[in-house]
């Protein structure tokens, strides 16, 4: 639910070997997770195992952008958080539409593969954390990347509440919800992605993120 928008990558280690060598590592993780839990939704037939990815797809291009694109100038960072507001809104809408079929078609998805796929997500971004954790600089950066693994764990922790709810009912419906509802946030906050890089482009002044 691209949830980490607000949490930047701290500027202070550029050029630090080791701190590059961790956003790689979580780059890795996170493009892994995104392309694992596509793949394990679609196979699960579970909705909102794919509207979790959504906040891997954000947090792995977060990272991609502070290694590549951040000490490019204004212009390029925009078009950069254009394209990846873009897709995140058109996985957005897949996504809802994945849901809506769903529902019409009353499938009932793996509660066991979402269970463990699930954990798998909380296990990734708790290592995200503790691989980040090093390089946490001040309160305020501290506590950016507080909330911004708060958010993904409760994302997780939905999944989770879905798995659990389509065993409980034997019905799609917990997935469904929940996928709705994830699906929802990422597309208010891939819009407020493309509007902010949109007004960037436009004035084409210095207007950083936060
Ligand atoms: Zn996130």
């Amino acid at each position: 639910m691209d949830c980490c928008d607000h949490c930047h990558v701290p500027d202070p280690h550029r050029g630090n070997t080791g701190y590059r060598r961790v956003l790689w590592a979580v780059l890795a993780i996170n493009a892994a997770m995104f392309l694992v839990e596509i793949g394990a939704g679609v196979a699960a037939g579970s909705a909102s195992l794919q509207a979790d990815a959504l906040d891997f797809f954000g947090d792995a291009a977060n990272y991609a952008i502070s290694l590549l694109v951040v000490g490019m100038v204004l212009r390029y960072r925009a078009l950069a958080a254009l394209g990846k507001g873009c897709t995140m809104g058109l996985f957005g809408l897949w996504i809802i539409g994945t849901a809506v079929w769903h529902a019409l078609h009353g499938t009932l998805p793996n509660a066991y593969t979402m269970g463990a796929i699930g954990f798998a997500a909380l296990a990734a971004n708790a290592i995200s954390f503790g691989l980040l954790w090093a390089y946490r600089d001040g309160d305020a950066n501290m506590r950016s990347a507080w909330i911004c693994t708060r958010n993904d764990v409760l994302g997780n922790l939905a999944v989770l509440l879905a798995a659990a709810g389509v065993f409980g009912t034997g019905t799609g419906w917990p997935d469904v919800i929940v996928a709705a509802i994830m699906a929802s946030l990422a597309l208010q906050g891939s819009w407020l992605v493309v509007q902010q890089s949109l007004r960037e482009l436009r004035q084409g002044s210095l207007a950083p993120a936060e």
